[in-house]
Parts: C-alpha cells; sequence; structure tokens
C-alpha cells in the first residue's frame, strides 16, 4: 500500500488525515492519500507566493526551454503514468495513453509562450509619444480537477498557467492522486525550481481553503455542475479570477441521410469509451425522421459487443466504473427509467464483482422529464431520443441546460452548418463525435457548462493566466521637448 503524499516547495509532506485510494477493477483499496488541512493548504500557498517571487522574472526563453524538457520526459514516462491512471481510474490502458498524448499537446502549445506572450507597440500615437502593451502573470495560480482525466485535465491549466509566469498549487481528485505525484518529479527534473509547481493533495475541505486562500489569486476548476457553480461563486466573491467548468449531457444528431454504420460505430465509442466518464462522452443520440429504428438495431449489436474487463487486460475495451457510489448510480437511473416505461434495449445491470463494473445500456423511448434524461449519469448509459425534424433536434439540445459538446452526423453541408451554427453548446463536431478542440484552441462549454468567461487552454488560457498593462511612453529630446504640463485632459 504506497502512501501518497503533498509535494510542496519541491520536498514530500505528509499530513494527519488520510483517504483510501481504491482499483475500481478489484474494489479494493491500493493505497491512502494524505488529505490536506488548513496548515498544508498554506504551506502550499505560501511556497508558490515565494517562489512567484523569482519565477516571474524569469526569461521566457527559459520557462520555454523548461516547458520543451517537461514535454520529453512527459513522453518518456508515458506508460509508467498510464499505468497509475488504469491502477486507480480503471480505463483501459490504450485510453490512458490518449489522455497523457492530448495533455502533452498543451505542453507543446506552452512551448511557444514567447509568441503566445508577444504584446502590442504603437508609434507615435502624438508627438514623440508611443503607446504599448503586454501582459503580466497573475500570481499563485491554483488547480481543482476531477478524477476522471487524471493527467490531462491537470495539463489543460498548469504547463500554461507556468509557462506565462505564474506559480501553480494543483489539487488533484483524491480517488486518482498517484499521476500528479509523477508530473511533480517530473517537473523538477526538467529544471522548475521549487515551489513553482506543488501539489496539495485532498478532498472538498481542502479544495475550499484553498479557493479562499487570501494569497490566490486566480482558480480553475474542472468538475460536476454543483460544484463549478459552488466554487465559482466562492472565489469570485473573494475577488479572485475564476474558470469553472462543469458537468455535460452531450447529445449527437443523426439526420437519415448520415452513413448509419459511421455513425453508429462514433456513437457507440464516444457513448462507452471509459465506462461513459468523459465529459465530453455523448449521453443521448437524437435520431431524426427515418433514422431511429436502423440506429438503434446498429447501436445494440455494436453495445452488446464491447468487451467489459479491468482496463490492464489486454483486449479490454470498457473498463470498470470509479467506485461502488457510481454503480449505483447507473444502475438506479436505469432502474427508474425502466419503470417510467423506457425500453432497455441493452442491459448493463447485473455484471459480478468484485470491481465496479457496469456493462452498456442502451435505452429507447425514454420521456425527456426522466431523470435519466435531465441528469447527467456519468456512467456507460446511451439514450435514444426521436425527432421529426432537424430544427425539432436543435430545439431538444438547446432546451437542455448543459451546452459542453455535441455532434451531428449526417451528409448534408447544409444542414451540419445550419446546426452549428444554432446550437447552444460550446463544443461542435460535424461527423466527429467528440470534438474535443486542439490545445491551440480553448476548450469549453456554455450554460451550465462553464462557469466564468473563460475557456480553458490555448489562446484564452493565456488570457486567463495573464493581465494586460498599457504603457504611454515620451522620452522628450532636451533641446526642443516643453516640460509645461497641461490642465486639460490629454488629446
Ligand atoms: P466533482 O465535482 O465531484 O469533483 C471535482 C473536484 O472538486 C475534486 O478535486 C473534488 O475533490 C473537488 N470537490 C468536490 N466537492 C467539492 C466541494 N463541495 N467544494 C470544493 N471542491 C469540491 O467531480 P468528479 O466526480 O471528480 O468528476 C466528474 C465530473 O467532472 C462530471 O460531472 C464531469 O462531467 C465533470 N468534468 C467536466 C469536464 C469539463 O471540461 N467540463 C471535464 C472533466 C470532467
Amino acid at each position: 500500500m504506497s502512501l501518497i503524499q503533498h509535494r510542496i516547495g519541491g520536498v514530500q509532506v505528509g499530513g494527519s488525515v488520510t483517504a483510501p485510494v481504491h482499483d475500481p477493477a478489484a474494489g479494493t483499496p491500493v493505497g491512502e492519500v494524505v488529505l490536506g488541512r488548513a496548515p498544508e493548504v498554506d504551506a502550499a500557498v505560501t511556497a508558490a507566493a515565494r517562489a512567484f517571487e523569482s519565477w516571474q522574472d524569469v526569461s521566457q526563453a527559459r520557462r520555454a526551454r523548461i516547458m520543451f524538457a517537461f514535454r520529453d520526459l512527459l513522453e518518456r514516462h508515458e506508460d509508467e503514468l498510464a499505468r497509475l491512471v488504469t491502477a486507480e481510474h480503471g480505463k483501459v490502458l490504450d485510453d490512458a495513453c490518449g489522455e497523457i498524448v492530448r495533455g502533452r499537446e498543451v505542453v507543446e502549445f506552452a512551448c511557444g509562450i514567447p509568441q503566445a506572450l508577444k504584446g502590442e507597440y504603437s508609434d507615435q500615437v502624438s508627438s514623440g509619444v508611443d503607446a504599448y502593451s503586454f501582459r503580466q502573470p497573475l500570481g499563485v495560480c491554483a488547480g481543482i480537477v476531477p478524477f476522471n482525466f487524471p493527467v490531462m485535465v491537470p495539463l489543460w491549466m498548469h504547463p500554461i498557467a507556468i509557462a506565462c509566469g505564474n506559480t501553480f498549487v494543483l489539487k488533484p481528485s483524491e480517488r486518482v492522486p498517484s499521476a500528479s505525484a509523477l508530473i511533480a518529479d517530473l517537473y523538477a527534473e526538467a529544471g522548475l525550481p521549487d515551489g513553482v509547481f506543488n501539489v496539495l493533495n485532498g478532498d472538498r475541505e481542502t479544495a475550499d481553503a484553498l479557493i479562499r486562500h487570501p494569497d490566490v489569486a486566480a482558480v480553475s476548476f474542472v468538475g460536476s455542475t454543483p460544484v463549478a457553480r459552488h466554487v465559482h461563486a466562492t472565489a469570485t466573491a473573494a475577488g479572485k479570477r475564476v474558470q469553472a467548468l462543469g458537468g455535460a449531457k452531450n447529445h449527437a444528431v443523426v439526420l437519415p441521410d448520415a452513413d448509419l454504420d459511421l455513425a453508429a460505430d462514433q456513437i457507440t465509442a464516444a457513448a462507452y469509451g471509459s465506462a461513459g466518464q468523459r465529459c465530453m462522452a455523448i449521453s443521448v443520440a437524437v435520431a431524426v425522421g427515418a433514422a431511429p429504428d436502423p440506429l438503434v438495431a446498429r447501436l445494440a449489436d455494436r453495445a452488446r459487443a464491447i468487451k467489459v474487463g479491468p482496463g490492464a487486460d489486454p483486449g479490454t475495451e470498457m473498463g470498470p466504473l470509479i467506485s461502488a457510489d457510481a454503480l449505483a448510480r447507473v444502475t438506479g437511473h436505469v432502474d427508474a427509467a425502466q419503470a417510467a416505461g423506457a425500453e432497455i434495449v441493452v442491459d448493463g445491470r447485473g455484471l459480478p464483482g468484485p470491481g465496479y463494473f457496469a456493462g452498456p445500456s442502451l435505452l429507447d423511448h425514454v420521456a425527456t422529464d426522466l431523470p435519466a434524461y435531465q441528469e447527467e449519469i456519468f456512467g456507460p448509459v446511451l439514450i435514444v431520443l426521436r425527432a421529426d425534424t432537424l430544427d425539432d433536434a436543435i430545439a431538444l439540445v438547446n432546451a437542455n441546460p448543459h451546452g459542453n459538446g455535441t455532434a451531428i452526423f449526417t451528409s448534408s453541408g447544409e444542414a451540419a452548418r445550419r446546426y452549428q451554427r444554432a446550437v447552444h453548446v460550446g463544443m461542435v463536431g460535424v461527423n466527429v463525435p467528440i470534438p474535443v478542440p486542439m490545445a491551440f484552441y480553448s476548450f469549453g462549454g456554455w450554460k451550465a457548462s462553464l462557469f466564468g468567461d473563460t475557456h480553458i487552454h490555448g489562446p484564452e488560457g493565456v488570457r486567463f493566466y495573464t493581465r494586460a498593462k498599457a504603457i504611454t511612453s515620451r522620452w522628450p529630446e532636451p533641446q526642443t521637448a516643453s516640460t509645461a504640463g497641461d490642465m486639460a485632459f490629454p488629446t
């Protein structure tokens, strides 16, 4: 049994309160993680604040070089990181490697930070006067992250924050803490000074103390909608800059002119990959016009063929859920939908333990007022809804409180264009089921899927982690300049 500690100011720090970490494929504890309380929270923020005093003045070129070294170390340690992710999260090893690659792409973006931080310059805005602007780091930035992407989601935040000249305190999910400890080691090996990146382990109590700490300048949060709303309200009330990404209910609209085999393949992978525990998972397929029956038949064939098992076993396509609670939630939603008259086309309930396994479930004829449709299930359950027209499908998607991701499957460019313009959703795929933007764009949903006004990583990430300064400058020539001031407003 391992004991996962904090990394504060370059050293491992313990604590008196711990929680067990489970292997979801076995349902047994594999380690303990310390839970930070007020003294550790303060120590982490203080270490980051002290490191900021010098890190903010380190040259952009050196910051970029450290990111290049960190990027190479991430690549070299990909297997080790993936094994840690699979052991604590349960996802299949290939899937764990996928999140590490997508996270590494953010580091690659951060390697180009000197380009992203270039300011503006206007010569001679008045006689002998120039104007220019540049962006400066904020100070100590905090990241609070969910269990479902132990490597990728934190990488959306800290490489950009640090490359911009900030220091960082990461609070990983207490359910999957080990990968962040290795990330701290890799940063140290890459040459990052102590205290620039700190890992503060803990639970909601730790997170709450962190977002209220007076020396934290900005908070990035990713997790469920109720907690995102709470973090946004609490941190903004304390005067901090906040981006808080929440939960999702992602719809894939399938038009009758779509390639139904392609749509069924893609929707199956997007609904059941990582056991549906992705914020960009497709959890609702909206079949339009004549599409429903042939689509349901194809989805059912594919769902039944998925191999469920431990994520580390070769041949497994779908691993377990994160916890016994998650398994109970998923089963409860399917039970309630069935009791309310939904058709259970494929039933994933009742898989044997000892791990937290649910198989793929496919539900048809679900009333839209049922909790199974209204709430984020965050498990391997796909609901099929029916719509008469594309406009009806758009109205359905827009009536949902979430707006993270969506996809349309069609062979009509006109229909796709109409859909991408009309939906109130932050990320849209056209014949692409999981439209996660590349690292050089920014990631974020609308409505209850994001609180705050800045999306994460890419150009909006740079804006979030910096603030602008505008300079107006005059260097008078001694022989010609008048030193007399003008009492009127300068024009
Ligand atoms: P969660 O909201 O339970 O926890 C997220 C983080 O917040 C964890 O670090 C946790 O310790 C902390 N936390 C929990 N309760 C808190 C509270 N009351 N106050 C302060 N901090 C608290 O989420 P989870 O179960 O770990 O992750 C799954 C959720 O994350 C899903 O809803 C999923 O859609 C969402 N998610 C969203 C995105 C996105 O980009 N929008 C990405 C990944 C996951």
